[in-house]
């Protein structure tokens, strides 16, 4: 596996390997399974597998999160390895935002202003989709892979790759889960024992409202309003529980497949997020 920290030090060494598929995995490190998920579909049908690690300082709305993010690159170096990454693209600061960088890319719409963009700003998807494009520039790759835990960016990258023409397939993988049904996230690591214990309601929740949903349950209100109140009693303080078409991100009153089911939430000082997509396949 190869480290390259500049620009033009990945073109150099990408450029002898473009007859193959190049596959890109965008993370911001403290690499975990969910990560890892995404370079083993790459491995599967691309020749070369790009990672890029690098904690976006733009996307941050809270200085405090950016402090608090995990950095630890001999760890992520040895994982990135051993699951199969033949390149890790790892830039400074600097080496995204020169002196004097000015632009930002901006996907406009309801995509990037509710859900997260109504919790965390709009700027959490301005800087989202300006190093995504700035990444994409820098890699070329061919596919793009990126988690559905993250649902909503994923929807906004679509949109980003489809507006800007860009030849890149993105291919969503699907959530990677500890065995007690916990959404795998770097955040993880920041519960406590108790708080950890806490947190199993928010995928408990999503899997109880697919059960109501396979037994017939189709009132969008009342699964929202169980939902929330399982969410605070677990005293879990609910941003969102959301109800969506997985397209738009438009809010639902019935669920008519496929309806996106969103949560975000506060365990303690952590903020989590996770999703269960409503569709024909998954009954
Ligand atoms: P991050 O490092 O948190 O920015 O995540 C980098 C990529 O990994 C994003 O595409 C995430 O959606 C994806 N990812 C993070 N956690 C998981 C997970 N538990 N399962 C699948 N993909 C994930």
């Amino acid at each position: 596996m190869r480290v390259v920290r500049t620009i033009a030090d990945l073109r150099e060494t990408l450029h002898p390997l473009r007859s193959g598929l190049v596959g890109f995995v965008p993370t911001m490190g403290a690499l975990h399974e969910g990560h890892l998920s995404l370079v083993y579909a790459a491995r599967e049908t691309c020749n070369t597998v790009v990672m890029s690690i690098f904690v976006n300082p733009t996307q941050f709305n809270d200085p405090a999160d950016l402090a608090a993010y995990t950095r630890d690159e001999s760890r992520d170096l040895e994982l990135a390895s051993t699951a199969g990454v033949d390149i890790v693209f790892m830039p400074e600061v600097e080496e995204m935002y020169p002196e004097g960088f000015s632009t930002v890319v901006h996907v406009s719409g309801p995509l990037t202003t509710v859900l997260e963009g109504a919790s965390r700003g709009t700027k959490h998807f301005d800087g989202m989709a300006t190093i995504v494009t700035k990444l994409f520039n820098a890699v070329m790759p061919d596919r793009a892979y990126f988690g559905a835990k993250d649902a909503q960016q994923s929807v906004v990258v679509r949109q980003l790759i489809r507006d800007l023409g860009l030849p890149i397939e993105l291919v969503v993988c699907p959530t990677s889960r500890d065995a007690d049904g916990l959404a795998r996230s770097s955040r993880n690591a920041r519960l406590s024992p108790e708080e950890r214990e806490r947190a199993l309601t928010i995928p408990a929740v999503l899997l109880g409202i697919r059960d109501a949903w396979r037994s017939g349950v189709r009132d969008v209100a009342s699964l929202h309003d169980n939902g929330l109140a399982q969410l605070k009693n677990a005293g879990i303080v609910p941003e969102y529980l959301a109800f969506v078409d997985p397209i738009r991100l438009e809010a639902v009153e019935t669920v008519t497949p496929p309806t996106l089911v969103l949560i975000a939430a506060k365990v303690g000082a952590t903020r989590l997020i996770d999703n269960v997509l409503l569709d024909d396949e998954h009954v």
